[in-house]
């Protein structure tokens, strides 16, 4: 009988891995606990080994055409005058396109191939040595072959299968808002960006509105409900609190806007398999905001499904292949994000000098070697 799988969530990851399986033959359930796609997000970049993904399933004109035109970043001081410039990383080929123009692309690709079931979520596995028993929280339980975690940061199948262990998920001091900008950039080609010790504000161009990102340096929050979008709410617009250039403006809008809020943290488990369960995307190893999250969650959802495909029945030696060539795309960039983190939110004025300065010498050596641009 054709295998059958369920995937706990409909992101970038869960979405590629259903597309694929699907594609190598395999039986595809998804479920997603949102009641559809959201529209948040800032833009992130579908890069290296993801553009072959992308282009394997047929989706790349499509994340063209959905693309963002950024081609340079304006770091602006509080009167919104320009104090340095940044050029934005680009690699030959490279698509920058909104997170949710990206989620929404991937499903359309896959939602023909697989069972998608929205607004539902995992409540209990109980594996077996033939299936793992899934008790759903609407619908009626089920036996899988293989389940599949690309439920995210805050994965509910990492938990119930691993356990809750806090050593597993390491918040980086850093927290991430993104809300769209309700109106078009002003500035189409540049990405602005407003620091103050500590906190930084983004307004990225996007094809219709711009999108708006806060990252700001606070503690870890044990207790925070990552649901509770008013106490998200809440956070930021403390955070905020007294900055200035637009920021009084673009906090006015977090009422009612579709805001996606949640810690930085980096995910780094010695193991991403137990038995009939397996983990992918920012549940398996997270390195979100400063890392290729979205590019390294479509290669690994490809890498998943490619080597369970090549193993057959030997479901075991399929997760280990996947585990070995995908861990060797992750643990370099897991080691990098701390110091990424350092560089994008300075905590002092003069770790913020000092970048700024860094990024004035930067736009010099750009000016002489571009004069046209400058
Ligand atoms: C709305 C949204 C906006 C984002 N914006 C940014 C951003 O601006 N910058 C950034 O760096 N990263 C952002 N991320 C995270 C980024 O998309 C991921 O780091 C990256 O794409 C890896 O993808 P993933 O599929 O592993 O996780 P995600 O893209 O986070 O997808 C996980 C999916 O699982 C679903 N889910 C969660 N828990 C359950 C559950 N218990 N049962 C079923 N489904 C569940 C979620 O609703 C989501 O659809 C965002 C994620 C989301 C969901």
């Amino acid at each position: 009988m054709t295998p059958s799988v369920l995937v706990s969530g409909a992101g970038v990851a869960g979405t590629t891995a259903a597309y694929w399986l699907a594609r190598h033959g395999l039986r595809v359930t998804v479920v997603e606990r949102s009641s559809g796609l959201r529209s948040s997000g800032n833009p992130v970049d579908v890069r290296g080994p993801a553009l072959p993904v992308a282009r394997e399933m047929g989706v790349l004109a499509a994340l063209r055409e959905r693309a963002t035109h950024a081609d340079g970043m304006r770091v602006v001081d509080a009167a919104g005058r320009t104090i340095a410039r940044l050029p934005m990383q680009t690699e030959d080929g490279a698509v920058e396109i909104p997170r949710a123009d990206l989620a929404a692309t991937l499903y359309e690709a896959a939602r023909d191939h697989a069972d998608f079931r929205f607004d539902d979520a995992i409540a209990a596995l109980e594996p077996g040595a033939t299936g793992v028993d899934v008790t759903f929280d609407r619908g009626a339980p089920e036996r899988f072959d293989l389940v599949i975690g690309a439920d995210g940061l805050h994965s509910a199948v990492r938990r119930l299968a691993f356990g809750p262990d806090p050593e597993l998920v390491r918040h980086l001091g850093v927290w991430v808002a993104t809300l769209p900008l309700g109106e078009p950039a002003d500035d189409p080609r540049h990405v602005l960006l407003y620091n103050e010790p500590g906190r930084v504000v983004s307004i990225h161009p996007s094809r219709g509105e711009a999108l708006v990102a806060c990252i700001f340096r606070g503690p870890a929050r044990p207790g925070l409900d990552h649901r509770d979008t008013a106490e998200h709410r809440r956070i930021v617009a403390e955070a905020y609190a007294g900055a200035g250039w637009r920021v009084p403006e673009l906090l006015a809008k977090l009422p009612g806007a579709d805001v996606y809020f949640d810690s930085v943290s980096r995910v780094h488990l010695p193991a991403w398999t137990r038995g009939r369960i397996t983990l992918t995307g920012d549940a398996a190893s997270c390195v979100s905001l400063f890392g290729d999250g979205s590019s390294l969650a479509m290669a690994g959802a490809h890498t998943l499904a490619a080597a369970l495909a090549g193993a057959g029945d030997d479901l075991a030696s399929g997760l280990r292949r996947y585990e070995a060539e995908h861990r060797a795309r992750t643990d370099a960039k897991i080691r990098g994000a701390g110091r990424a983190a350092a560089l994008v939110v300075p905590k002092t004025r003069l770790g913020l000098a000092a970048r700024n300065a860094g990024a004035r010498v930067l736009s010099f050596v750009q000016d002489r070697r571009t004069p046209a641009a400058a």
